[in-house]
């Protein structure tokens, strides 16, 4: 028998978290701690001090040796420097020694971390401050104390300090609308977040064979295998055995670290699968999202198996995303996304409804830019939910509420006349838990959105941080007319009607796949960016900038910076997977095919000895000529591909759209013919292992 599992005595054993701070300090240095959450101003030295010796203390005996100061750079990923607690203090000897300076601000070797420009290479120094309102947590013998990235000038060089930054302006927005409906108790609105993940679990020793996903984590080459995802046998499915132990041990790690890790399930494809985690405040589940795939890899090499966390690791195959499921939320413990019981409560609800349509619509290019990137031009706009186009998906019910406001016709008794806001009663909204529409890339799930774009790889602060601005943006415009309206219901009245009726086009509750939405979505005038290449420049239009900057989420050159880190990765992905498909072509695929095109000529050869004329037609022959037809195409496609790396523009917009309009499309024809050999070639010559290999092992 298997020792049983005590959850609730180990859940964030490894954190050092809110009752453990609680424990182990002094009562006046946790007063001053909370006090400097709850204002936002910084710890006195002293404190520090005390909260580092405590927090040292705590993390020797859970095995510590090391502290790191934690962060999230502009690459989409955490980075890490470690330090050992070590002080010499004479003859020979050491103590284990953390400040509260060392707690406080780190400084890391920053010059090899995207900046955009932001930070020049001979000013490399980059700033780490501890978040305070994130708790230091101990992984593999490491203090790991989470931070926010600045440079040495203040600019903001990750994705944490924006998306603090947007918070706070979303929180101060939505009081002025809830004190607008008296609500004069709330404090601070909190935004909550629970990020779904998906990913592949493969075998170690199938993923090490291939090269391209070692160095690209996808497959850049793979025919399509005889079975595919039609018998719908792995959605929900048993889970295997190998499988499932890795998922018993990569829940326990996760909840030792404090995540609320909850649901897990097999997914449509082949080796695919989901964790959902019970969701909590935004800047939590970002920390939680990132390390959530960091203890997934980790955990899938202890089991011999590797985690792929990319969008698209098999052609063909369903991909991996990731769905961002976002409310606002008081500190009293109120959704505001959720309808009431009163009129007065529905009447907010519309307000906030009204403020995100509205919002969604006007900056549908902004937060598709959040989702733009490589990996998830697969998904996007290719053959995969959901499409490029965003619009958001609001239900039965509620667009029945919605139409009836646009009409001007009561809801529930239609004969009625107009249904008047704060006075009329919502009919009730069920919390749709079944009927969903899959294709939706924005749907209203009863009392929040789930945004659907996300790729699996990515972080969630960049689509949350574009969540929160657009929010706060749409509710300031509201309070600045309803504080100054004259007759407050009938402004409220007019708010609502005139926002669902400019914004209506935004709402679709049909199937996003489908070719006719292609076309209504383009009559409705809405964006369809169907590449990241295409998307990224509408990423600074002056509006967009005009929306950061003004509410302090972003200075211009901060906003600026990332556009560039954007189009730079996208083209460094692009680049790599293509030098590494001219590598496999060179030295794995053409050799293979061609030693067995060149085995089977020589079988004719002497076939032709044996039996003369009858060799002439033989299938040696024919499957011969097919390879090598088929070999001297891709030969010079490579050639082609290779040349045509040369030629990239170096401006880095110009270099975006050739990568997207030349070289991945070389890349595809390259594939055609490679998957096209791998089809005619003997297995025993095939040098790597087939999608079948893979997904079916
Ligand atoms: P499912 O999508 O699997 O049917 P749910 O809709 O209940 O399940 O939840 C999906 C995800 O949304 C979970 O991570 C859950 O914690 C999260 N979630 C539920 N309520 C909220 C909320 N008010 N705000 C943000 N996320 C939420
Ligand atoms: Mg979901």
């Amino acid at each position: 028998m298997s020792e049983i599992l005590n959850v609730p005595e180990i859940f964030g054993t490894d954190v050092f978290n809110e009752s453990t701070m609680k424990d182990r300090l002094s009562a006046e240095v946790y007063a001053a701690w909370k006090q400097c959450i709850s204002t936002g101003s910084s710890l006195p030295l002293e404190i520090a001090n005390a909260i580092a010796e405590a927090m040292k203390q705590w993390a020797l005996e859970k095995g510590a040796t090391h502290y790191t100061h934690w962060f999230q750079p502009m690459t989409g990923i955490t980075a890490e420097k470690h330090d050992s607690f070590i002080t010499p203090v004479g003859e020979g000897k050491v103590i284990m020694d953390f400040s509260g300076k060392e707690l406080v601000r780190g400084e890391p070797d920053a010059s090899s971390f995207p900046s955009g420009g932001l930070r020049a290479v001979f000013e490399a120094r980059g700033y780490t401050a501890w978040d305070p309102t994130a708790f230091a947590f101990v992984r593999d013998n490491s203090l790991y104390i989470p931070t926010c990235f600045f440079s040495y000038t203040g600019e903001a060089l990750d994705k944490k300090t924006p998306l603090m930054r947007s918070l706070e302006e979303v929180s101060r927005e939505s009081l002025r609308i809830l004190r607008l409906f008296g609500d004069n108790t709330t404090k601070r609105v909190n935004v909550s977040v629970g990020a779904e993940q998906e990913y592949f679990l493969i075998p170690r020793s199938i993923y090490n064979q291939r090269e391209d996903l070692r160095l690209t984590g996808r497959t850049l080459f793979g025919a399509q295998p005889p079975k595919g995802q039609e018998l719908d046998d792995h959605y929900f499915g048993t889970i295997r055995t190998r499988v499932s132990n890795f998922m018993k041990d990569l829940d326990e790690q996760l909840w030792r670290l404090g995540i609320l890790s909850k649901t897990k399930h097999n997914e449509g494809a082949p080796c695919q699968h989901e964790l959902a985690p019970i969701f909590t405040d935004a800047s939590n589940a970002c920390d939680a999202n990132q390390l959530t795939m960091q203890v997934m890899k980790k955990c899938a090499a202890k089991h011999n198996l590797v985690c792929l966390l990319h969008e698209k690791p098999f052609d063909g195959v369903n991909g991996s995303g990731k769905h961002n499921n976002w409310s606002l939320c008081t500190d009293t413990g109120k959704n505001l996304f959720k309808p009431g019981d009163t009129p007065r409560q529905n009447a907010q609800f519309l307000v906030f409804l009204a403020a995100f349509i509205k919002g969604i619509d006007e900056y549908q290019d902004l937060l598709r830019c959040t989702v733009a990137y490589a990996g998830n031009d697969h998904r996007l706009g290719a053959n995969e939910a959901p499409p490029a186009i965003i619009s958001i998906f609001l239900g039965d019910e509620l667009t029945a509420v919605v139409n009836s406001i646009i009409q001007g016709v009561n809801y529930t008794d239609q004969s009625q006349g107009v249904m008047k806001i704060g006075v009329d009663v919502l009919p009730p909204i069920p919390k749709d838990t079944t009927d969903r529409n899959r294709t939706s890339p924005v749907a209203f799930t009863g009392n929040k959105f789930e945004f659907r774009m996300l790729g699996s790889s990515q972080s969630i602060a960049g689509p949350n941080i574009a969540l929160n601005t657009i929010m706060a943006e749409e509710l300031a415009q509201f309070a600045d007319i309803l504080e100054n309206a004259e007759d407050f219901d009938s402004a409220l009245q007019k708010l609502v009607y005139d926002t669902f009726t400019k914004h209506q086009r935004i709402i679709f509750n049909g199937n996003g796949y489908s070719d006719q939405w292609q076309e209504e979505a383009e009559k409705r005038g809405l964006s369809n960016l169907r590449s990241t290449a295409k998307a990224l420049p509408t990423y600074i239009h002056p509006k967009n900038v005009d929306l950061v900057t003004r509410h302090n989420i972003y200075t211009e050159t901060e906003f600026r910076a990332r556009y560039e880190i954007h189009l730079e990765d996208y083209c460094k992905h692009i680049r790599i997977e293509a030098k590494t498909m001219v590598d496999m072509a060179l030295h794995q695929i053409l050799p293979a095919a061609m030693k067995y095109s060149s085995d089977l000529a020589e079988s004719v050869v002497r076939k032709k000895q044996v039996l003369g004329n009858l060799a002439d037609e033989c299938a040696e022959l024919d499957l011969s000529r097919r390879l090598t037809e088929c070999t001297n195409r891709m030969y010079r496609k490579v050639e082609d591909l290779h040349k045509a790396m040369k030629q990239v523009p170096a401006e880095s917009r110009s270099a975006a759209d050739y990568y997207s309009d030349v070289i991945v499309p070389a890349m595809a024809s390259v594939r055609k013919d490679a998957d096209l050999l791998e089809k005619l070639t003997d297995k025993s010559y095939w040098p790597y292992p087939t999608y079948s290999d893979i997904l079916y092992y």
